[in-house]
Formats: C-alpha cells, structure tokens, sequence
C-alpha cells in the first residue's frame, strides 16, 4: 500500500512566510499524533560542517521543534561524531560548530545533545531485525535512548551514497564512529591511473595518513589505514580517487538501510526533507558546489523510504540548472548504461551523473525489503 507523502513548494504568498508553509505542512502530515508527552525526542539532523553553506537553516528546525515541545515532548537536537577530522569529529567541536551555523538557544528553542559523547565511543548496539548485511547497529547512545525520532533533513547529493536524504540522515549520521567504520568498510576507494593527475589534492584531505602521491606521480591508497571515508573521492576533481566498484556503493546503502531500521524499529518516528540547496555533495565538507537544481519544496512523511523516494523524484522533475557539476559530467558519461539492472538511470539521473560510482536506488530497495517502508507514495500537495 503506498505511504503518504505530504508536500509544499517555495511559492509564498505575501505575510505568509515559509515557516508558516512547513507549519502547515508538518502538522498536515500527522506530526501532532506522535506520543510525544514527558518523552525524550530526538531532532536528528546534520549541523553543517564549518564553510558548508547548504546545510539547512536553524529557523526551520525550530519550527519543527516547538510543535513537538507543545506536544510536550523533551526535545534535543542531535547527531553523531564523524568519523574524519575537522569541525564535527568530537563532541566539543562538534557544538562548537553547532553554535556558529545558528543551533543555539537565541535561533532553537532546543539544547544540542552529541549522541556518541565526548569522543564518539558512547554508543548502543541495537538489533537490525531481518538485518542481512549487519545483525547490530553501534547507535549513538542518545538516539538510541529517545523515545521518538524525528528526522530533519536536507535533501541532496552525495559521492559515497548518491544522494543524501532521510535514510543517510538517519542511518550514516547517527551511527557511532565505529557503526560508520563498519559502514563505510565495504567502500574504500581505488586511484583510477589514468584519470590521477598526481595533484595531491587527496593526500591534503586524507586524515588517515591513507594516500600519498608516489614518485610516478600517481595517488596509491594504503588499505591498512582507509578507512572508507570518501574525503579522497570528494575532493578529487579528475576521476582518479574512484569507488572500488558499484557493489560498494550498494552494500553501504543497503547497509544505511539497515541501520536505519535499527533505530527506528518499535518507536515513533516522523521525518520532514528540504529539497533546497541541492548541492551535489554532503554537507560533511567545509564546502558546497552550486545547487543542481532550484529548490524544490518541502516534504513530510511517516515513511522514510517512500519520503525519501518522493523527494528523489521531485528532484529527477526539475530542471536543470546550467554549469553546475552535472553539466561538467554529464557529457563525459552519457553514453553509459545502467549497471544494475533496476532501471534507476534514465536521461535525467542526476544522481547517475553526478556520482556515476553509486547507486542511490539500492538504499531504497533494500529499505523496502526489510520492512522500513514502502517505495510506493501519493504525493499530497498542501
Ligand atoms: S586521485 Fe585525484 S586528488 Fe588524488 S592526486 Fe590523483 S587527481 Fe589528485
Ligand atoms: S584514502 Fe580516502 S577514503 Fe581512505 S581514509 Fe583517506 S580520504 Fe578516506
């Protein structure tokens, strides 16, 4: 049976601001009916790493959390450590971080709380009921104790995943440090040769010691120490740092799938996207390459596969915006096929082109598989 997937565009009309609209919106889609009462609820969304400018706006989460506050809901937002350096690696920083990009009581009426502690080791080991690729999550321990989850996401692309949305938000994002090593594990890259230009772009970026340019001046990766970040294939602009193969690509969906399911399996939840921004890379990086499309709209769901397939869609839908990173790779991939078998790459993937190495569709399918939600959605546009 399909999944409702209730959603509003940008369109406003005047004194009828966007958070009115996401008001409209979210309370539309059911979001009074979550048990919140006395309950400890978990805002689970992504801080924005320092000098990332697509991460989403503080002034629509605290939207969302004073409808769960009036619901009487003990609200904290949250998300866990990242697994390499920089501005979110350790709880410290990480709030620190929070703070500048306007999580802070003066924009949120909501503390930040870092699920994995201090140093990301604070975590649960939660049962993946019909897991196949994991039989625990290692979930950030204050995620792992909410009572209700709500996710808040922005919706976008991503080099490892294909794109971010509320599966990545919820099963990459929460996962402790070690739950992302074992997501990652599947994933490390390889140098395609004949694309490195022996820039050492990757080496710069690499906070594993992991990849060195050699004296024939080509990247080498040491398999001992990557641990499958990704950063090298982020910021490698040629081709050369690449996915190993796209079975690695669809074992870490399928795996986010699974720890998605972990967290919310047996408790209520509720996720809302913002398909604005649509940068072709996580807002991980302290950095953001120019939207693939114009903003699309906001949408809400119970479901977080159809929420997240609904949101894919739309984007698929919209048109193209010139000289962003598709126009650079479209070109130089068009004439490639569709290597899964599951008819995910038409004309206008854009999350083909932009990330030819992934296979965004994967996370979905195997969501559906294993009971996390359905692919099928009617779309009610409030
Ligand atoms: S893999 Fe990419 S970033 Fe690394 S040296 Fe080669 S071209 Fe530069
Ligand atoms: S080589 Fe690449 S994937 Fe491996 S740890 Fe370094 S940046 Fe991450």
């Amino acid at each position: 049976m399909a999944s409702k997937v209730f959603f509003t565009d940008f369109r406003t009309a005047t004194g009828f601001s966007l958070l009115k609209k996401l008001k409209k919106l979210i309370v539309a889609a059911g979001i009074d009916t979550l048990p919140c009462e006395g309950r400890f609820t978990a805002v689970k969304l992504h801080f924005g790493e320092p000098g990332n400018m697509a991460f989403l706006r503080p002034n629509y989460v605290d939207v969302i959390v004073r409808e769960l506050q009036k619901l009487g809901g003990i609200v904290f937002l949250t998300d866990s450590n990242t697994l390499y350096s920089g501005g979110r690696s350790n709880a410290v920083n990480h709030i620190d971080s929070a703070m500048r990009n306007g999580f802070n009581p003066i924009s949120v009426s909501a503390p930040v709380i870092i699920a994995d502690g201090l140093d990301g080791t604070d975590y649960v080991k939660m049962p993946v009921a019909g897991g196949e690729y994991c039989r625990t999550a290692k979930i950030g321990s204050a995620i792992a104790k909410a009572d209700v989850i709500v996710s808040v996401t922005h919706f976008k692309g991503h080099e490892m995943a294909g794109f971010g949305g509320t599966l990545k938000n919820l099963g990459m994002g929460a996962a402790s440090r070690a739950g992302k090593m074992k997501l990652h594990a599947d994933s490390k890259p390889v140098i395609d040769t004949a694309n490195c230009t022996g820039c050492g772009k990757c080496e710069h970026s690499c906070s594993h010691d992991a990849v060195h340019v050699g004296t024939d001046r080509k990247a080498h990766i040491d398999p001992e120490k990557c641990v499958g970040c990704g950063q090298c294939i982020a910021v490698c602009q040629k081709g050369g740092a690449v996915s190993a193969q796209d079975s690695d690509s669809k074992n870490m969906n399928c795996k986010i799938a699974e720890y998605t399911k972990a967290i919310l399996d047996g408790k209520p939840n509720f996720h809302v996207s913002f398909i604005m921004d649509v940068s072709p890379e996580c807002d991980c990086w302290g950095s953001n390459d120019a939207a693939l499309v114009p903003n699309v709209g906001m949408a809400a769901s119970f479901d977080p596969v159809a929420l997240d397939q609904a949101c894919a869609d739309l984007v698929m839908q919209a048109p193209v915006i010139p000289d962003t990173m598709y126009t650079d790779r479209h070109d130089a991939s068009e004439k490639e096929r569709c290597r899964h078998g599951h008819n995910c790459r038409g004309e206008h993937d854009i999350f083909y082109y932009v990330h030819p190495d992934t296979d965004w569709k994967s996370a979905l399918i195997h969501g559906e598989k294993i009971g996390l939600g359905t692919m099928e959605y009617e779309l009610v546009r409030i």
